[in-house]
């Protein structure tokens, strides 16, 4: 293996999950939904089979799902042409590489804020390119902050491109249109690319709300924003996901991604465009259901002795170990599938500066209730 991918053999979430195999733990770990989306997209998805879409789809996508994706964008502000400026992809995984082999040369500075997801580290050394840091800031009231200034100072020449995740995985934290407006003002500032993954822009709580970078004054033609149907829809596996632009970045993205997967998924195209097409209700009542998961997660934690950090959107849920007597997270979800059978994931894996984050493991929230009950009356003996 290349030096640059070393750090990359093994990911958290697959060693997490084989140790609840392993230990027959409820895994609260890997972030995946335990019941299956609308009925209606998955029988779009078995009728597309029987209907023949088994072979190579268009490059850029079916016409139906980028049109389904661009009338989409619409309702958040946001206007693509569904030919040029929306492309399909293997997932957001696979815009989220493609988009920095595309447009990020070895050498280049991009930024990310930690803790991140985990493929935005591996995508960064994939292209050869430095990762810069910079850390969210953990507030009084259970949120993780948006630093503008941190954010600038960390800005050099050599930088390009600005990774952006709000809703955030793993804090739960939704940035706020300040904290946006200043990202915005920072990448006009020293001309860089943003590239947003919204993954989870459809799992927003109370009244917070996802606002797309993109459509803050002088970054339209500036951001590549991506998402996926996995999150919203129940369907992590299917790996339908895309990245809208201005279409110069996009044919960009288009020319890398081409020659990583060229395309996917075809029979599940046509069953993603008609979730986002017919399935708001669906959407709006898994969020509902999502926000009482986070509650009776939330809830049952903070009894069981975690300090409980504060979800805004997502279907994950940050902790502190240390009211319980523990030190470190990494340490103790190893631990945790033998000595309590629960899985989780430690925070301080998807940073540069464990020491900061050490304290904090991240629950999921997106399994029945009845599940999260279990793990919880499991994790109640912890104490
Ligand atoms: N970004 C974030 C923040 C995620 O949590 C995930 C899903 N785990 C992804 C990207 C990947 O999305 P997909 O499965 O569509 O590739
Ligand atoms: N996105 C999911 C999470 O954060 C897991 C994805 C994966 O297993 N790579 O838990």
């Amino acid at each position: 293996l290349v030096p640059r991918l070393r750090p990359f053999t093994s990911t958290i979430f697959a060693e997490m999950t084989a140790l609840a195999v392993q230990a027959g733990a409820v895994n609260l770990g890997q972030g995946f939904p335990d019941t299956d989306g609308p009925a209606a997209m998955l029988e779009r998805a078995q009728r597309a089979i029987g209907e023949g879409l088994n072979q190579y789809p268009p490059g850029p996508g079916m016409p139906e799902l980028r049109q389904a994706i661009a009338a989409r964008r619409v309702g958040l502000g946001q206007t693509f042409d569904p030919d040029a400026e929306v492309l399909v992809t293997v997932g957001a995984t696979e815009a989220i590489a493609a988009s920095l082999l595309a447009l990020v040369e070895p050498g280049d500075e991009v930024i990310v804020f930690e803790p991140y997801y985990d493929s935005y580290a591996a995508s960064v050394a994939m292209a050869g390119a430095t990762r810069v840091t910079v850390s969210l800031a953990e507030q009084e009231s259970g949120r993780f902050g948006l630093d503008v200034d941190a954010l600038r100072a960390a800005v050099t020449p050599r930088t390009r491109a600005v990774l952006v995740n709000s809703p955030h995985n793993p804090t739960g934290t939704v940035f706020t249109r300040d904290e946006l407006a200043g990202v915005a003002a920072v990448c006009a500032e020293h001309d860089l690319l943003a590239i947003c993954d919204e993954v989870y822009e459809d799992l927003v709580f109370d009244d917070h709300e996802h606002v797309p970078l993109g459509t803050f004054p002088g970054m339209a033609g500036r951001t590549l924003t991506i998402s996926s149907a996995g999150k919203s829809y129940n369907c992590t596996g299917w790996k339908i996901g895309w990245v809208c632009g201005p279409a110069p970045l996009v044919a960009a993205v288009r020319a890398a991604k081409q020659f990583m997967t060229f395309v996917g998924g075809a029979p599940f195209q046509p069953a993603v465009a008609h979730a986002l097409s017919h399935e708001d209700a669906w959407v709006r009542a898994l969020r509902d259901s999502l926000s009482d998961k986070r509650e009776r997660l939330s809830a049952g934690l903070a009894e069981a002795g975690f300090g409980v950090r504060r979800t805004e959107g997502t279907y994950f849920v940050c902790a502190d170990v240390r009211p319980l007597g523990f030190t470190d997270g990494l340490e103790l979800c190893r631990e945790l599938p033998g000595k309590a059978g629960v899985a989780a994931v430690p925070v301080q894996v998807f940073t540069d500066n464990p020491d900061r984050w050490r304290h904090l493991v991240r629950f999921a929230f997106c399994k029945r209730d009845e599940v999260i009950d279990e793990a919880l009356a499991r994790l109640r003996k912890l104490g």
